[in-house]
């Protein structure tokens, strides 16, 4: 059984519910953790049309108090009571914008993280998000899925986040493109550069059910991705990428069963930034 889900939202960016209704749904779940890991302000220059309008740094901050004073009363409750509710988690996802390196190290400096989840949603200018992949040849679309991976292999580099999330993020709008890249020599390649990068790196690769929710309807990654991450020994995290609290944990039980098939019985959580492993 999976024992913690670490990559969630709330309503301070774009999720539906605030911190404590995403918890309660956490406690309905039988976790054993529950981590918060809101999207961060972006650099100047940068915007995403999914996140809050308004000033985001003032969200995060008000983010990271709910949860931190969350993470308190539970803590407390857990002290007091034989009864056992999730231990709560301080986490984001960052950005990655490698043309910005002080102002991602200033974020995870600032607060006190028990982990960060390194993302791409940006390939250079262009928000994955958004990309109009129906436009795009298929010889740009496999030149645009090279370059997402040139850029994990840049955030392994940079060496400062835990996980890295939804490693195929790129596939949401052309699942089946992205198919047919797989089987191509040249994405062997390049994602056995991408699995010895995290590898070294020491990151923890994120399985997630954030995919089976989109367009794409798959769990990020790929098997054949995870076959090869598995490959390499890379440690994983389980996520749902909930925005709401019908989505927490959200088919967990498939996810593990996905996960197994790669060799996989340990889960990573992150207390501090310390990594720890959990049998599922
Ligand atoms: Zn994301
Ligand atoms: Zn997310």
């Amino acid at each position: 059984m999976i024992l913690a889900d670490i990559h969630t939202h709330t309503n301070y960016f774009h999720g539906k519910n605030t911190v404590q209704e995403m918890y309660n749904a956490a406690v309905d779940s039988n976790l054993q953790y529950y981590g918060f890991s809101e999207h961060t302000p972006l650099p100047e220059g940068f915007s995403c049309l999914l996140y809050q309008e308004g000033d985001m740094n003032i969200a995060f901050e008000n983010y990271v108090n709910d949860v931190l004073l969350l993470k308190e009363k539970t803590a407390d409750y857990n002290k007091e009571n034989l009864c056992q509710i999730p231990e709560v988690l301080l986490g984001m996802e960052l950005d990655f914008t490698p043309q910005y390196p002080d102002y991602m190290d200033t974020l995870i400096k600032k607060y006190p993280f028990d982990y960060v989840i390194g993302t791409i949603h940006f390939v250079g200018e262009q928000n994955i998000g958004l990309w109009n992949a129906e436009d795009a040849s298929l010889e740009e679309k496999y030149a645009f899925f090279e370059e997402y991976y040139d850029y994990m292999i840049k955030l392994a580099a940079y060496g400062k986040t835990d996980i890295i999330a939804h490693p195929d993020f790129v596939k949401i709008h052309c699942i089946d493109s992205f198919h047919a890249w797989l089987k191509t020599k040249r994405a062997d390649e390049c994602l056995h550069e991408t699995c010895k990068a995290v590898k070294k790196s020491g990151m923890v690769l994120e399985v997630s059910t954030g995919g089976l929710k989109k367009a794409c309807e798959e769990i990020h990654p790929s098997p054949k991705i995870l076959e090869i991450a598995a490959s390499y020994a890379i440690p994983i995290s389980f996520a749902s990428d909930t925005h709401n609290i019908n989505t927490v944990a959200y088919k967990f039980e498939e996810l593990a069963h996905f996960a197994r098939q790669f060799g996989y019985k340990e889960h990573t959580v992150f207390i501090n930034r310390q990594p720890i492993q959990l049998a599922f």
